[in-house]
């Protein structure tokens, strides 16, 4: 039918497939030259405990401005540098720069606990992963408690020997390590209890299912209630509201992350944020601040 119309195969796909496709490959090309020339960026998100206050951590989100294709946001990049062979070199990227940035808030007096990194999945399956983690520790300077990795928990393979590896060896550095997006993925939890996690981050559309009517809240109820008793700290993720804030909190989760307690923020912004945070907020068990 394709060589009827037109003679050529090319015909076979529309334009706005071709286009799409080029775009794609052109994408990808200029997120290779942005990592290369060190034009992505992170931001921070905080995350604090829910009964004090007090900041637990803050997530580093990467941002990519293209001066011609403007703001790409990370649920497109990322795939694409699954997708383009890149991904593992903006891991690194990511954890060198989210390290150097806690080297620089510690070397100021910010009291920021420890700063979380996103790693994709098959960055975690690379038998290199930890040396260079702890590599990247060296460089700066940093003790290792103050990092954190998260792996989506729907990418990662749960009960594979190397997975399981890749986290022993992870958390052997002193690093913690991270359930993200969790509920959205199959894992079970003889999984769950089979990876050392230092935490688990109940995602974000397990939050605004709070507020409707439901089960949602039992198993939110549920995946706290194993937390606790695993010893591993549970992150509602994505938080918008007060009331989402309470009943959470009337739930007992230690930590919350959202745009009601900020936004993800500039490397520059998070020390006035901080600051004005605990100004508005009486803190009772405030972290040794120096
Ligand atoms: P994630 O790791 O689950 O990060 C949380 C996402 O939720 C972030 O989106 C954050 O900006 C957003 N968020 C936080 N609070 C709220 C809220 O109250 N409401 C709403 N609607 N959203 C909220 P972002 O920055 O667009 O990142 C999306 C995803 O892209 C991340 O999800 C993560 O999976 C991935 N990602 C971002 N940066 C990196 C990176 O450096 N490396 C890798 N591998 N993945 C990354
Ligand atoms: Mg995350
Ligand atoms: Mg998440
Ligand atoms: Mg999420």
């Amino acid at each position: 039918r394709a060589r009827e119309a037109g003679g050529s195969l090319y015909r076979f796909f529309s334009p706005e497939m071709n286009r799409w496709a080029q775009d794609r490959v052109m994408l990808a090309s200029a997120l290779g030259d942005a990592l290369a020339d060190g034009r992505l960026r992170l931001v921070y998100q905080p995350q604090v405990r829910s009964r004090s206050g007090a900041l637990y951590g803050v997530e580093a989100l990467a941002r990519w401005h293209d001066p011609e294709w403007g703001d790409i946001p990370p649920t497109r990049f990322i795939p694409m540098a699954e997708e383009a062979g890149l991904i593992e070199a903006l891991g690194e990227w990511a954890l060198r720069q989210a390290c150097r940035q806690m080297a620089i808030w510690m070397a100021h007096g910010v009291g920021i606990p420890v700063v979380s990194v996103n790693l994709s999945a098959r960055h975690f399956s690379d038998p290199g992963l930890p040396g260079l983690i702890g590599s990247i520790l060296e460089e700066s300077g940093i003790p290792p408690g103050r990092l954190m990795v998260e792996i989506t928990e729907s990418t990662m393979i749960t009960d594979s020997e190397t997975t399981i590896a890749a986290a022993r060896a992870i958390r052997a550095l002193g690093v913690g390590l991270s359930m993200d997006d969790f509920g959205t993925g199959f894992s079970s939890l003889a999984n769950l209890v089979s990876l050392p996690l230092s935490e688990v981050k109940i995602d974000r559309a397990f939050v605004v299912g709070l507020e409707r009517a439901g089960d949602t809240y039992s198993i939110v109820n549920a995946v706290l209630r194993i937390g606790q008793s695993l010893g591993v700290t549970v992150v509602a993720e994505g938080v918008e509201t007060q009331r989402q804030l309470d009943l959470l909190d009337g739930l007992d989760c230690p930590v919350v992350q959202g745009f009601l307690m900020s936004r993800p923020l500039d490397a520059g912004k998070v020390p006035s944020w901080l600051e004005e945070w605990h100004r508005s907020r009486p803190v009772p068990e405030a972290l040794p601040r120096r």
